[in-house]
């Protein structure tokens, strides 16, 4: 026994040493990412299941690594939030799928919202809504068709601050999703104190919700309050065709996940929802 829990001390520091060293690694050739337009952004499409239509695009960023392959957020955001390399990569996003949409309409695609993910750091940044603008007027994409995605731990400490930043920017036209609903200390207060106007049930909610009564009530209950509050609702990380049909069943008008499709390259989401032939 004592060898045994020898061994998997070594072991646990060997990992935790591999840890580390990853995290040196990607902190070192973060700002080389952005220099040398390793960063790309990937769209999921947001579906209305009742006719198939595309309603939505959330864009998320991937980091096309020279030797890694393509990274996915969670390797490499929270040390970006960490060291605050976070602020010109949500920068870059910001303007990069504006940009996407405003060239996608002008040649003549669906009149849709693109959702971009903020950040914390980017949140509490004052000169958000100046980058916002900017990201808009570079390319002239109208307001409307811009969608910010916060979370609920966001909101946590100022709720004073975030109301008014937050009021700002619907100002603009441009809307705000509250995303990972449910998941947070204090879903309601939230929806009570806060100018969005979608909201996006967590998939936590969804992944067990063909068998279990409780998440279907759950997700029939936020549905139909959303509706009572005029915000509109969609479901995330819908799997299968089982998940589908119960949250259509709770009147969920909007789903967004792997039963349609995952999230896709540029190329792939204009071939296939874009500009379908
Ligand atoms: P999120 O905002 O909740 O985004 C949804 C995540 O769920 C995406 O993972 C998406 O690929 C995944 N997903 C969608 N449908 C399904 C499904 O049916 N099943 C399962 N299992 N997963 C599904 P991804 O792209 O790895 O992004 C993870 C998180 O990274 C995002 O969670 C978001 O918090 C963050 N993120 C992504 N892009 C950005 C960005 O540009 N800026 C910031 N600040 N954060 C970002
Ligand atoms: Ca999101
Ligand atoms: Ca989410
Ligand atoms: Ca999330």
């Amino acid at each position: 026994a004592k060898k045994k829990g020898r061994n998997s001390y070594f072991f646990y520091n060997e990992e935790l040493h591999r840890w580390l060293l990853n995290k040196i690694r990607i902190e070192n050739e973060l700002p080389g990412a952005l220099a040398n337009d390793q960063l790309e952004l990937f769209y999921q499409p947001q579906i209305r299941p009742e006719d198939g239509l595309l309603v939505g695009v959330e864009a998320l960023v991937r980091w096309r690594h020279p030797k890694n392959g393509l990274m996915l957020p969670k390797q490499f955001i929270p040390v970006a939030e960490e060291t605050g390399l976070i602020g010109e990569i949500g920068t870059w996003v910001l303007k990069e799928a504006c940009s996407r949409m405003e060239a996608w309409q002008s040649a003549g695609g669906p009149k849709i919202p693109i959702s971009v993910n903020l950040s914390f750091r980017q949140f509490r940044d004052s000169r958000l809504v100046t980058f916002i603008k900017n990201a808009l007027d570079s390319c002239g994409l109208s307001p409307q068709y811009l969608n910010l995605e916060i979370t609920e731990s966001m909101m946590a400490d100022d709720m004073e601050h975030s109301r008014n930043v937050l009021g700002e920017i619907r100002n603009l036209g441009i809307g705000i999703s509250l995303d990972d609903f449910g998941t947070g200390y204090s879903s309601l207060s939230y929806l009570r104190n806060l100018p969005i106007n979608r909201l996006k049930i967590d998939r936590s909610f969804i992944s067990d919700i063909e068998k279990n009564k409780r998440d279907q009530a759950i997700v029939a209950a936020i549905v139909t309050m959303a509706e009572n509050l005029w915000i509109e609702v969609i479901a995330e990380g819908i799997e299968t065709k089982e998940q589908l049909a119960t949250v259509e069943n709770c009147r969920c008008r909007a789903i967004q996940g792997y039963y349609y499709s995952r999230p896709l390259s540029e190329a792939e989401f204009k071939r296939k929802y874009l500009f379908p032939s």
